[in-house]
């Protein structure tokens, strides 16, 4: 029951008011990766350049992450850089150099093709459609995307999302994409194009799942200090797919679980520069998280209003 991910292996620059970063580990594929293998094993299908420190993805291997996806070719790896306002809700991009991921043709390995859960990273919604391609009969497809494919790929991305179970995207992605002011009226806009289940994050203020039928609120973990939320929305994404693929199912209250896995590895990622903290990271300390966010959340309705509940 093996989980996919595809997506970028990069070098981050990072600017926050608390420090700088320079040519850390990042890339979307590098996030989920770090945090969807606390529950289960991954693939990862990505590229670097001969410049890239893979000795840093070491921790990966030692938690059963599969690397031999990742294709090394000359020329400089991915590179991004930005920073961040004071408040950490903006960032600004300063720099995208594509190096080798402009010439990337994913190409899946053979056992990566029986892969059952699938998470398509923030990348060209082509490539997207071309690694799905070669994907024999997955069980749940989720995708992430960016505003830069909704302005210039949007045919292919929408063409994508009739393939896609589980679209992720946060607030002014999910406007920007139905042309909907409203969340919930655009959550529906997607679903109609396609993914049975939305997930729209709110950085801080938490994500939200939109199901057929139901929805469910995540909120945040209310941190006192934010170092960098670099890669919060791929760890969110590692969390939620790991716990899913780890409960092989897809049940409202596994889904609903995975939320809080989700909203769990998201915070612990921004509590320090990179994936440092997802580096080390023990079951203890995830175990301990979950439970705050039930104590958080958890409260009985009064007598008096079950009755009118019924
Ligand atoms: P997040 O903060 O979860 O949105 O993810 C940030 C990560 O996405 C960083 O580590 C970047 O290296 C990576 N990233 C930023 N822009 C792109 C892009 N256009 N394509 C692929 N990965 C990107």
């Amino acid at each position: 029951m093996s989980l996919l991910v595809v997506g970028s292996v990069a070098l981050d620059t990072v600017e926050t008011p608390f420090g700088r970063a320079v040519d850390a580990l990042g890339g979307s594929a590098t996030y989920f990766s770090a945090a969807a293998s606390l529950f289960h094993p991954v693939q990862v299908v990505a590229v670097v350049g001969d410049d890239y420190p893979l000795e840093g993805l070491d921790f990966l291997r030692t938690r059963g992450v599969d690397l031999s996806g990742i294709a090394r070719k000359p020329g400089e790896s991915f590179r991004w850089s930005g920073v961040y306002s004071y408040d950490l809700n903006t960032r600004e991009t300063l720099e995208t150099r594509l190096g080798v991921f402009a010439e990337f043709e994913p190409e899946l390995p053979p056992s990566f093709r029986e892969a059952r859960w699938v998470f398509l990273g923030n990348i060209d919604p082509e490539l997207q459609w071309h690694v799905l391609d070669q994907v024999r009969a997955p069980r749940l497809v989720a995708c992430d995307t960016m505003n830069l494919w909704i302005d210039i790929k949007r045919d292919a991305l929408l063409k994508l999302l009739s393939r896609v179970n589980l679209l992720l995207v946060n607030d002014a992605e999910a406007r920007q994409l139905s042309g909907e002011h409203n969340l919930l009226r655009a959550a529906r806009w997607i679903q109609r194009q396609g993914p049975e289940y939305v997930i729209v994050k709110k950085g801080e203020h938490g994500a939200i799942l939109f199901m057929p039928g139901s929805i469910f609120f995540a909120p945040g973990y209310p941190l006192e200090e934010v170092f960098d939320p670099t890669g919060a929305g791929d760890s969110f994404a590692g969390g939620f797919m790991g716990w899913l693929a780890h409960a092989d199912s897809t049940e409202p209250d596994e889904m609903r679980r995975a939320m809080i896995y989700g909203s769990a590895l998201g915070s612990f990622a921004v509590e320090r520069f990179s994936v440092e903290r997802l580096v080390g990271i023990d079951a203890a300390e995830i175990a301990q998280r979950v439970s705050a966010f039930r104590d958080m959340t958890a409260f009985q309705c009064h007598e008096s209003m079950e009755a009118h509940a019924g």
